[in-house]
């Protein structure tokens, strides 16, 4: 599989503030933390003198409501930026709560590994580890200390659609 991005950027309908529908192309698009954004580029003239023109590409990035894919086209190809919020500190440890309660199933809780709502002791668990202790039916992140807010990323991603493109 080649991950070279395309030599032509595939077409993009742009619609303009006036209503008008321009095909122009993509060649890149952005994630940020409420929205994608579209590099759409445009050719158009550019004047080079008093009678003279040129075809020249005006690029601007739009938000997702701005745009609507070409039917057919395979985006799967445009250069993507997803949004990456900081990773916890790769040196960061956890720790797994085992939480009893009566006449349902045992639950797990996961902490940052100082939490002081932990309890003492236990064993240090690694970025991995904790996240396949977080996959089984019944584990949580613990909101008490920073765990819930650090582990959100990885935990909300494996829902998250990859793209919200021509939404
Ligand atoms: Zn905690």
């Amino acid at each position: 599989m080649s991950t070279a991005p395309p030599a032509e950027p595939p077409p993009i309908i742009l619609v303009t503030p006036t209503g008008q529908k321009i095909t122009g192309r993509l060649p890149g698009r952005r994630q940020t933390a409420r929205a994608w954004l579209y590099d759409v580029g445009l050719v158009l003239w550019k004047s080079t003198g008093p009678e003279g023109t040129e075809p020249a590409e005006y690029r601007q990035w739009v938000p997702a409501a701005h745009v609507k894919p070409v039917d057919g086209t395979d985006y799967s190809v445009v250069p993507t930026q997803h949004l990456r919020p900081p990773a916890p500190p790769p040196q960061w440890a956890w720790k797994v709560e085992r939480q009893q309660h009566r006449g349902r199933a045992p639950g797990l809780l996961v902490h940052v590994y100082d939490c002081p709502t932990a309890p003492p002791g236990g064993e240090e668990l690694n970025l991995d580890e904790a996240l396949t202790a977080l996959d089984r039916s019944g584990a949580r992140a613990c909101t008490e200390c920073d765990a819930a807010v650090a582990l959100s990323y990885w935990i909300n991603s494996r829902e998250t659609p990859d793209t919200d493109f021509g939404a």
